[in-house]
C-alpha cells in the first residue's frame, strides 16, 4: 500500500489575503511537450456534489483514460450516468457518509419554517421587538402530518428524529420498510409521490435526481398540495421545477420552502430562489459538516486505495460499475 504524504507550507502570517494583486489567472491546458494539465488525462476524477464538477458525456469523450469518477459525498448526478454505463466508467460515492447529517438540517429546516424562526430572527437584528408580526405565521410541528418521498438512509433517519414530535408520519419509496419499522414509527405507507402529498404539511424530499424523480416537484404535484404545505428540498434542485415553487410560494399553495440544493451550483446572484418569499436556503451545506467532512474524506481514500491495490470496491459505494448501475446505484437510480 502506498502512503501519501502531503507537506504543505505555513497559512499567510496575518491570514489568508482579502483580495489579490490581480484578478485571474491564465488557464494552462498543457504542459510543455503536450501532457495535459486537465481532465483529458486523468484516470480517476475526484469531485464533490457541493460546488460540483459536471462530468458530462462530452467531458467523458475528451478524457480517454478516465476509469473512476468518486463523489466525496453523496449523490452523484452531477456525473452523467448514462454516458458512465457507455464509457465503461466505475462511479462510486461515501455511501451513509452524511446522510445523518442532511437528516438533522431537514429536521432544523422544518422547525425553521414551521415555528417562522429566520423571520422572527430578522427581526432582532433589525432592533424590533414585533412580537405579533413573527407569530403571523407561526404553527406547532405537533400533529402536523409529514411525509418523506424516499425512505432510503437519509428519509428514514428524517422519520426517526421526527417521531418524538407526535406528528403523524408518511413515506413513500420504490421499497417498502420492514413491517417491524412501519409499526415501531406508526408510519402510513404510500405507492407513490401523487398519492403521499395531499395528506401532508410537511413534505420533504430525499429520493436521488435520476430520471424518475427529475421535474416531479412542478405545478401539477403542487396543485394537489394542502394549502400552506412546508416544503424542504436537501436532495438535488432538478427534481423540483424552479418557477413552479416561486408561484407556489407566492399563490400561498406552499406556506414555506427550504433547501440546500440549487440548480445550476453555485446559484447566479439573480436565481430566483434567492428572492422568492417564505424560504429558508442555505447553500449547499447540509452533508457537510465538518463531521461529515470527515467520514467523506476517509471514504473518498477507501475507494482510491481499493482501486489502486486492484481490490473491489465495497458494492455499497458503487453507484455504475462494469457498464450498469451497481450496488447502492442499483437500488435507488434509474438511468434513461
Ligand atoms: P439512499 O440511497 O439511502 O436512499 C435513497 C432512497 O430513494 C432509496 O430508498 C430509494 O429506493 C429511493 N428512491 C429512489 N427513487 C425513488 C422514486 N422514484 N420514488 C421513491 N423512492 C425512490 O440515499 P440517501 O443517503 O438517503 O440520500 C438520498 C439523496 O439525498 C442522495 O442521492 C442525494 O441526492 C441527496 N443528498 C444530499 C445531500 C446534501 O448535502 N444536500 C447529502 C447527501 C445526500
Amino acid at each position: 500500500m502506498a502512503k501519501v504524504l502531503c507537506v504543505l507550507y505555513d497559512d499567510p502570517k496575518d491570514g489568508y489575503p482579502t483580495s489579490y494583486a490581480r484578478d485571474d489567472i491564465p488557464t494552462i491546458e498543457s504542459y510543455p511537450g503536450g501532457q495535459t494539465a486537465r481532465l483529458p488525462d486523468a484516470d480517476v476524477v475526484i469531485s464533490q456534489p457541493f460546488w460540483p464538477a459536471y462530468i458530462t458525456a462530452e467531458r467523458m469523450a475528451k478524457a480517454p483514460n478516465l476509469k473512476l469518477a468518486i463523489t466525496a459525498g453523496i449523490g452523484s448526478d452531477h456525473v452523467d450516468l448514462d454516458a458512465a454505463t457507455k464509457h465503461g466508467l466505475t462511479v462510486a460515492e461515501v455511501t451513509y457518509s452524511n446522510s445523518i447529517s442532511v437528516a438533522e438540517h431537514v429536521v432544523m429546516m422544518i422547525l425553521g419554517l414551521v415555528r417562522n424562526y429566520l423571520p422572527s430572527h430578522q427581526v432582532v437584528l433589525d432592533g424590533g421587538w414585533d412580537v405579533a408580526d413573527c407569530v403571523s405565521r407561526s404553527y406547532d410541528l405537533e400533529g402536523m402530518h409529514v411525509g418523506t418521498l424516499a425512505a432510503g438512509r437519509i428519509g428514514l433517519a428524517v422519520l426517526h428524529r421526527l417521531a418524538p414530535f407526535d406528528v403523524k408520519l408518511h413515506y413513500t419509496d420504490r421499497h417498502r420498510l420492514p413491517e417491524s419499522i412501519e409499526r415501531e414509527l406508526n408510519l402510513t405507507f404510500h405507492p407513490d409521490t401523487a398519492s403521499t402529498v395531499p395528506h401532508c404539511d410537511v413534505v420533504t424530499v430525499n429520493a436521488p435526481l435520476h430520471p424518475e424523480t427529475e421535474g416531479l416537484l412542478g405545478d401539477e404535484l403542487l396543485a394537489t398540495m394542502k394549502r400552506g404545505t412546508y416544503l424542504i428540498n436537501t436532495a438535488r434542485a432538478k427534481i423540483a421545477d424552479r418557477d413552479a415553487i416561486d408561484r407556489a410560494l407566492r399563490s400561498g399553495r406552499l406556506a414555506g420552502y427550504a433547501g440546500d440544493v440549487w440548480y445550476p451550483q453555485p446559484a447566479p446572484a439573480d436565481h430566483p430562489w434567492r428572492t422568492m418569499p417564505h424560504h429558508g436556503m442555505t447553500p449547499h451545506i447540509s452533508g457537510s459538516s465538518l463531521s461529515a467532512q470527515t467520514r467523506y474524506a476517509a471514504g473518498t481514500r477507501e475507494i482510491l486505495e481499493s482501486w489502486l491495490a486492484g481490490t473491489p470496491i465495497r458494492d455499497e459505494y458503487l453507484i455504475v460499475d462494469g457498464g450498469r448501475l451497481a450496488g447502492a446505484g442499483a437500488h435507488s437510480y434509474s438511468t434513461r
